[in-house]
């Protein structure tokens, strides 16, 4: 079985490391004393481009030849990864186009143009616009780089979790969070391959949630895609997937899945007690330990992984009613 070793990872971290920028780690006083252990945040939001999609999608274009940057890339994406690509292709003079589906809110879809890609609006779902990103292939010799089914996207961000290791060496618990399964998947092989006592927890929507329902089916199942707050989160993971189906198994200690209520209260959380904007997929860290829904054991880290949210739904959930949800 092809899979992705800690060597790789430690290779994209070479190639990435002058096309990311560094993001902190901090430590959170209002959940460490909440939930009586440590809790530190990699705040991953603040990466160039809003998500640490860029690290996977950066590794992935360093790594073409010149042959290869010369016929360009695409992808379809649910926002965070195409406009990784695009900023990833730009810095290395390769053209990019963007495939998405009309789900993806308007504020991404504007950000990817502005970044100098091609855009394809089709379809209402992830799995059309991978349909049209495969005819691109077909028909105009583009290279796919896909979202997180990919071993040089999913080496990138497995630089996550040598950070998360090398910032907290006594880590006993790290929640991240789990859509298509690359960040889960290179997160987890750098943890277990650095400090293999580390609990690697994934964490998706009650909405939607294709890995949890394809590893509770024991193979890749499609769900039906709906709107969530943590949108980025949306998709299916492929019915023909390589890699992070398996990693995702093979490596992930649990799953858990959280309610919107539960992630706008993490947005909430994130907002007024760490003074961090987030999107609803980059709180449902915090989500997640608020709902009880994962017991720390040990030293705890949460990636806040991006925060790329319309500012009006930012504001109406931390001055509307979603406040009433979050726990005192
Ligand atoms: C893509 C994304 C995720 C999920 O990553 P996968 O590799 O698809 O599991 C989480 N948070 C944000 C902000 C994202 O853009």
């Amino acid at each position: 079985m092809q899979t992705v070793s800690l060597h790789d990872i430690e290779a994209a971290r070479q190639r990435i490391a002058a096309r990311t920028a560094p993001t902190p780690m901090v430590f959170s006083s209002s959940l460490s004393e909440r939930f009586g252990v440590p809790v530190h945040l990699k705040l991953e939001q603040r990466q160039t481009t809003g998500s640490f999609k860029l690290r996977g999608a950066s590794n992935a274009v360093a790594s073409l030849n010149a042959e290869d940057k010369a016929r360009g890339v695409v992808t379809a994406s649910t926002g965070n990864h195409g406009r990784a690509l695009a900023h990833a292709a730009r810095l290395e003079g390769v053209r990019a186009v963007i495939c998405m589906s009309k789900l993806v809110p308007a504020n991404k879809v504007e950000e990817i143009r502005r970044l100098g890609a091609e855009i394809r609006i089709v379809g209402n779902s992830q799995d059309e616009a991978q349909v049209e990103a495969e005819r691109l292939v077909a028909d105009e010799g583009l290279l796919m780089v896909p979202p997180f089914d990919d071993p040089a996207v999913i080496a990138g961000q497995g630089t996550l979790g040598l950070e998360i290791v090398e910032a907290v060496p006594d880590v006993a618990t790290i929640l991240v969070q789990l859509s298509g399964g690359g960040l889960a998947s290179g997160v987890a092989a750098a943890v277990k391959g650095l400090k293999p006592s580390a609990k690697v927890i994934g964490i998706s929507m009650e909405r939607g949630a294709a890995m949890k329902a394809s590893l509770d089916a024991g193979h890749p199942v499609q769900v039906e895609e709906l709107p969530t707050l943590a949108d980025s989160l949306g998709g299916g993971i492929g019915l023909d997937n390589r890699l992070t189906f398996a990693m995702c198994r093979d490596l992930l200690d649990d799953v858990v899945l959280l309610s919107e209520a539960e992630i706008a209260a993490g947005i909430v959380h994130a907002y007024e007690r760490e003074r961090e904007i987030v999107e609803g997929a980059g709180a449902v860290g915090i989500a997640a330990l608020l709902a009880g829904k994962v017991e720390p054991a040990g030293p705890t880290v949460l990636i806040l992984s991006g925060r790329n949210i319309d500012m009006g739904l930012h504001r109406s959930i931390v001055c509307g009613p979603a406040k009433r949800e979050r726990a005192a």
